[in-house]
């Protein structure tokens, strides 16, 4: 499939797990990828590994996400795609009793505030040849209660999901789509850390979930692709749940 050539995309996270399937799988469908991450080592790796480029930023540094975009368009001439994807799971005890501010904050700072930045410095490039795709990855704990505790992360992910379906709506008319996209669980570093605490937290969690399996991150990289692609043309604000069917149980 060559579906995406000629486009550009900013990937963040594109180091690990669901950020580095998509960035494999646009490259494999044409695209040019910028992977952004804040662990250089691994992020150089997979930018090699899809013949893109590696910024090595934080995506809750202002000024180094503007210079995300800046690099990219001054790199490749255009920005088409923006997957806003970096986001991490807090350390320990997520649940409302346990929770510390300072806690509570950087997950909303990472998760949150990491896609107001992006969204908010890739617009302007996209705006000007009228066009393009932003996908924000929130997650199915965006819409239902998964009975998990996780508190600052599910605040932090229906903050993403509200924020996507505004923008959606509010550039549908200059051809910009913007969709919040809800994996279920994927079978990646960040939950396989999580299950290593708490491994019947990991049995309990599969239970609920029809097709009784974890999704792979590739699994999660092919709905990437297509809400990138032209043939999500008609798709925007859209809470895109990729889950196994848990959340229509
Ligand atoms: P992961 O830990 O494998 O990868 C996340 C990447 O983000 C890492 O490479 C990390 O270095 C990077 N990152 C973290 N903080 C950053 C920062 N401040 N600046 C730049 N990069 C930073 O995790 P994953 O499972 O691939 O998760 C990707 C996204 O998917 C996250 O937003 C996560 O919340 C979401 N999600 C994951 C699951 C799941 O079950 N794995 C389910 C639903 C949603």
């Amino acid at each position: 499939i060559t579906r995406l050539q000629g486009r550009t995309a900013v990937i963040t996270g594109a180091a690990s797990g669901i950020g580095l399937a998509t960035a494999r799988r646009l490259a494999a469908e044409g695209a040019r990828v910028v992977c952004v991450d804040l662990d250089a080592e691994n992020g150089a790796k997979a930018a090699a590994e899809v013949n893109g480029r590696f910024i090595q930023a934080d995506v809750t540094d202002e000024e180094a996400v503007r210079a995300v975009y800046e690099e990219a368009v001054d790199a490749y001439g255009r920005l088409d795609i923006a997957f806003n994807n970096a986001g991490i799971s807090p350390p320990d005890d997520d649940s409302i009793l346990t929770t510390g501010l300072a806690a509570w904050r950087r997950v909303q700072e990472v998760n949150l505030t990491s896609v107001y930045l992006c969204c908010k410095y890739a617009i302007p490039h996209m705006r000007r040849h009228g066009k393009g795709s932003i996908i924000n990855t929130a997650s199915f704990v965006a819409v239902m209660g998964a009975a998990t505790s996780q508190i600052s992360y599910s605040a932090s992910k229906g903050g993403v999901l509200a924020m996507s379906r505004e923008l959606g709506v509010q550039f549908a008319r200059e051809g910009i789509r913007v969709n919040a996209l809800c994996p279920g669980p994927v079978n990646t570093p960040l939950l396989r850390e999580l299950f290593a605490k708490d491994p019947e937290r990991a049995a309990r969690r599969l239970v609920h979930v029809p097709m009784g399996r974890f999704a792979e991150a590739d699994e999660i990289a092919a709905a990437v692709a297509f809400l990138a692609s032209d043939d999500a043309s008609f798709i925007t604000a859209n809470t895109f749940l990729v889950d196994g069917g848990i959340s229509g149980a």
